[in-house]
């Protein structure tokens, strides 16, 4: 039996989010990258930092130490784009497993399966990689995985469906990764095959979350 760890109020809406992105960033104050190249870019966030930078500093109002671990909470699971009940019950399972829960957990949203075919370059954003690994044109050690959540072991390889290589969006991915040097020392890639090997467990530093996990860990405790 998985722990209920919602609180009241929290989760008034249950399904995905399909609003716009960008709202997110603005609500928790912080880069969320949630749009892929946009966010090098074209990002809203850099803009209003400009602007403030010529009004000089503006004063947030404090949020209380609950609101405060609650929002670390809800920018890693706006940048993994899970539903509640699912990134719940996933560090439910970090609890379980030996080792600190914080770091477990990071290194559980880290292995998903979209998320590491973001990290390959095979997409730009944790969306379109969904997307790309939802329609069935990702395999896992020769075998096609249409799970989003499925999670990738240490030699697992990836490989993109060969038809979508000249996909405009996994060119762009790939173009990314290459230009900014995104891709991972824990990711090995083959361009000439479009394969990716999880080549060992990220640790902490190379995590693509950049939240505080004690945060998390707090926020679920209470
Ligand atoms: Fe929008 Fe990306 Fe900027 Fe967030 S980081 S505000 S999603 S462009």
């Amino acid at each position: 039996m998985v722990a209920d760890h919602r609180k009241p109020g929290e989760y008034s809406n249950m399904s995905r989010y399909t609003g716009p992105s960008c709202k997110k960033c603005r609500k928790l104050g912080c880069k969320l990258f949630l749009k892929g190249t946009k966010c090098y870019s074209n990002c809203v966030m850099d803009k209003l930092a400009s602007a403030k930078k010529g009004k000089g500093m503006q004063r947030r109002a404090k949020l209380s130490e609950y609101a405060v671990r609650l929002h670390e909470k809800q920018k890693a699971r706006f940048i993994s784009g899970m539903t509640e009940v699912p990134f719940a019950n996933l560090f439910e399972k970090a609890t379980k497993s030996a080792g600190q829960t914080g770091e477990q957990f990071l290194k559980y949203l880290e292995t998903r399966l979209d998320n590491v075919v973001k990290r390959a370059g095979f997409a730009s954003s944790l969306r379109s990689a969904r997307q790309i690994v939802l329609h069935g044109h990702i395999k896992v050690n020769d075998k096609v995985i249409n799970v989003p959540s499925y999670q990738v072991k240490v030699g697992d390889k990836i490989t993109l469906d060969a038809k979508l290589a000249a996909n405009v969006m996994v060119k762009q991915g790939l173009e990314d990764a290459e230009k900014r040097a995104l891709r991972p020392s824990f990711i090995e890639f083959d361009a000439s095959k479009n394969t990716a090997t999880l080549l060992r467990f990220p640790d902490r530093s190379e995590s693509s979350y950049p939240v505080n996990d004690q945060l998390i860990v707090e926020h679920y405790s209470k």
